[in-house]
């Protein structure tokens, strides 16, 4: 008999109650240390207090009055993005697919109202991820996604990861962008090089397209700047945000500069949902925690730890782990045994982390997770190996 909630996720058999900071508990009371932060959402810590005060200050005012009104949340998060960004405008979403899906939209609506309504194709890259809408998948172009749900939405050319040759060749009169992670994350951790970016940047100069970025796993302080294009200066001219910017209420954001966004009046897209006052209360508040002064530089030095930490651990279980990879606190471990062994293995020892493509499991951990969390982590990933080993030796 079908579970009374559809069975599309491979669950594991734990549940959690309650949490507080880089910690979650079951309702009988075990706490496991949370290196996966509900996959790079819960970026302040779980039931921080400044997200919970804004929240609940905001519920006691109004919940909802619909894109129909002013919105002064809105607003206020839109300029502050805006001013910590390339972007000069920005539509609000509920989730990451959505903002891709604005994205997606916004590229060929702009080269629409430029004279160019048959440049409607975006170059995507293998392995990458941007959602499970039908023209995300598509966008995604993973098999395992687009199996059995009927023609892939039209529009998308894919290219493999790195592969300069096979890019420039896929340019055609056809083509209105190129869409990327900086760092890929359901892939498997894959860093696009800063030079990379560039190279994209001034590709897309030379052929009237637009660079857009997916930073809805890497931005948000995950890589230890707000967003993760920052290390390349190569700046995109739309960038879809989601996961970490609502910190664990739903809201995902479209950032765009006018120019990428002059085919975007009013009627041609919308959401019910999108921007709600709750969830934009809950954003402001987690932009107050990133942008206090010293918080990202105190990112970038809790990353440092953990890969010089994740590197002597590498070097202890040659066995299991194969490679080390990523940036800032978004790092992953190409293992030798398979990735959900090691994962298992983790939560034996009451630590969460997360698969991903490639055989890697994810370490994204809360952003204000400290160096005592980090070493007790990698302590346990110690024992986790540790206990693989002994298996495979029995
Ligand atoms: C999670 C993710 C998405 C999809 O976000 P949803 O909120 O699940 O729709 C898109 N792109 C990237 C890079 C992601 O990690």
């Amino acid at each position: 008999m079908i579970s009374p909630v559809l069975p599309t996720y491979a669950r594991a058999k734990v549940a959690f109650e309650r949490g507080e900071g880089t910690r979650v508990y079951t309702a009988e009371g075990e706490s496991y240390l949370d290196f996966g932060a509900g996959v790079a959402v819960t970026s302040c810590g779980h039931c921080h207090p400044h997200l919970v005060a804004a929240l609940t200050e905001q519920a006691s005012k109004i919940w909802h009055t619909s894109n129909l009104y002013q919105m002064p949340g809105q607003e206020k998060l839109a300029r502050r993005l805006i001013e910590h960004s390339f972007a000069d405008t920005v539509f609000f979403t509920n989730s990451g697919a959505e903002a891709l899906e604005c994205s997606i939209k916004m590229a060929r609506k702009y080269q629409s109202a430029i004279g160019h309504p048959e440049r409607y194709r975006l170059i995507t890259f293998e392995g990458a991820f941007h959602g499970r809408t039908l023209a995300t998948i598509a966008a995604g172009g993973q098999a395992k996604y687009l199996e059995g749900f009927g023609p892939k939405v039209d529009g998308f050319d894919q290219v493999p990861f790195g592969d300069h040759e096979a890019l420039k060749a896929a340019i055609g009169p056809a083509t209105a962008g190129i869409l990327i992670e900086p760092v890929q994350g359901e892939g498997g951790i894959r860093p696009v090089p800063p030079q990379c970016l560039r190279g994209l940047r001034a590709l897309c100069d030379a052929h009237g397209l637009l660079l857009i970025y997916d930073e809805v796993q890497c931005g948000i302080g995950r890589t230890g700047k707000l967003f993760a294009y920052e290390w390349s200066g190569a700046q995109p001219d739309i960038m879809a945000i989601a996961k970490g910017i609502g910190g664990g209420f739903p809201i995902g954001a479209c950032l765009a500069t006018e120019k990428a966004a002059q085919g975007m009046t009013a009627g041609t897209h919308g959401s019910t949902f999108g921007g709600n006052p709750l969830g934009t209360a809950v954003a402001n508040a987690v932009l107050d925690v990133m942008l206090a002064p010293g918080f990202l530089e105190s990112v970038q030095q809790r990353a440092l730890t953990l890969k010089q930490k994740l590197a002597s651990l590498k070097d202890r279980h040659p066995e299991v782990i194969a490679e080390v990879r990523g940036e800032g606190l978004m790092m992953g471990l190409k293992c030798k045994v398979p990735n959900t062994a090691l994962q298992q293995a983790a939560l034996d020892q009451h630590l969460l982390v997360i698969g991903a493509g490639d055989n890697v499991v994810r370490l994204l951990p809360p952003l204000i997770v400290s160096d005592a969390d980090i070493a007790e982590a990698v302590d346990k990933l110690d024992r986790a190996c540790r206990a693989i080993a002994a298996k495979s030796a029995a």
